[in-house]
């Protein structure tokens, strides 16, 4: 139809490349959003061209297939963020990093224990992430998304997100894919994290014996924290926590308490770290098919030369085949497979 498309259109470029488990054949195009304008305008190309549509910010969750993706990756770099008070509204290709730090440093509490997580801000709400004892659905307000179904752009509350563990209507169910992040609102307070915290941090606060709460004081422990423990995907390829962990009840608890399983009181249930399960299974260390059980933390899998998304399943299901063949749970993934 000779329409000049404005925005930057590549094609043929590996999904290893957008990806921090650096695995994955080509996407056919993949467009650079930079404004909600060019979002509606690569919509108008994919329709056009009567293909697919996949969203992705930092790739931080998200692993490619071996014979790639034949649609159109729209690769979120809508910039810009605003604090205004307590409110932190910002697009949704902000660095999720970058927003945490810029609202600790104005003393903004809600979002603290959250740092260091990578990937952008449009992605946060997409699983809800979740670190420390801080969910990103506890301080957000809402988001405009653009409906990949029908062009129209549409705000969603956190209500309507209907947010659970690693869960969101824009992850699950029949809308599942549907909904484009361009901007994030967050509702942020001038409270404070009090102690008793979550395990590694309490650990840390008493062995360092701080007594400052602050968001700041918190950013800068829990970065230090990770850092000894989680790979910098710049350095090393990884996908973060490979699978997700696992909430019991009753009879179920019962069972898994006579097996000795460690778990932690949580809602109506009890939660069980997956990491621990693999690491009691005798796996942390252990290298599948090129990808390596974490050695300082079982739930994370290094890309250490792992080639193929096919050699990534193989060692997903041997690991969480031994798992079940010792404690009966299935182990369910938590990155995305584009
Ligand atoms: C070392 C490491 C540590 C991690 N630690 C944590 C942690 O502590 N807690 C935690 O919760 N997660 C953690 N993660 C996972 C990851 O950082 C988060 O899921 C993050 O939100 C991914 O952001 P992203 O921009 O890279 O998303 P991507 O991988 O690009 O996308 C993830 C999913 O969200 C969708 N998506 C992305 N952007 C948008 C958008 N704008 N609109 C709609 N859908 C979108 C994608 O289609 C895909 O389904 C970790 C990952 C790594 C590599």
């Amino acid at each position: 139809m000779g329409y000049n498309w404005g925005m930057e259109i590549r094609e043929g470029v590996p999904i290893a490349e957008l990806t921090t488990m650096r695995i994955g054949g080509e996407a056919r195009y993949v467009v650079e959003i930079r404004s909600e304008e060019e979002a509606k305008e690569a919509w108008e190309f994919a329709k056009e061209k009567g293909l697919p549509i996949w969203v992705m910010g930092g790739g931080a969750n998200t692993i490619g297939r071996d014979e790639g993706y034949s649609g159109v990756i729209f690769l979120n770099k809508i910039r810009g963020l605003e604090i205004r008070g307590e409110e932190v509204v910002g697009g949704g290709g902000e660095i999720w990093d970058e927003v945490v730090l810029a609202a600790c440093s104005r003393g903004l509490s809600g979002i603290e224990a959250l740092a260091k997580i990578p990937g952008t801000l449009g992605a946060a709400p997409v699983q809800n992430i979740g670190a420390y004892g801080q969910e990103v659905k506890n301080v957000l307000e809402k988001v405009r998304v653009l409906d990949l179904s029908t062009g129209g752009f549409r705000e969603f509350s956190m209500e309507e997100l209907q947010f659970s563990y690693r869960k969101s209507i824009l992850n699950s169910g029949e809308t599942r894919g549907r909904y484009f992040v361009t901007r994030v609102w967050l509702k942020l307070n001038h409270e404070r994290m009090k102690p008793p915290f979550y395990t590694s941090l309490q650990r840390y606060v008493e062995e360092h014996q701080v007594s400052d709460f602050s968001p700041m004081s918190i950013y800068n422990m829990v970065s230090e924290i990770r850092g000894e423990k989680l790979p910098d995907p710049k350095e090393i390829a990884s996908a973060g926590s490979f699978f997700k962990n696992i909430y019991v009840s009753g009879e179920e608890a019962l069972r898994l308490k006579k097996l000795g399983v460690l778990m932690w009181e949580e809602g109506d249930g009890y939660k069980i770290n997956s990491g621990w399960l693999i690491e009691n299974a005798g796996l942390k260390g252990k290298v599948f098919h090129g990808f390596l059980v974490s050695e300082k933390a079982a739930l994370i899998l290094i890309n250490e030369s792992g080639e193929s998304f096919s050699d990534l399943m193989k060692a997903k299901e041997e690991i969480s085949g031994a798992v079940e063949k010792k404690y009966g749970l299935k182990l369910e993934m938590e990155p995305v497979i584009i």
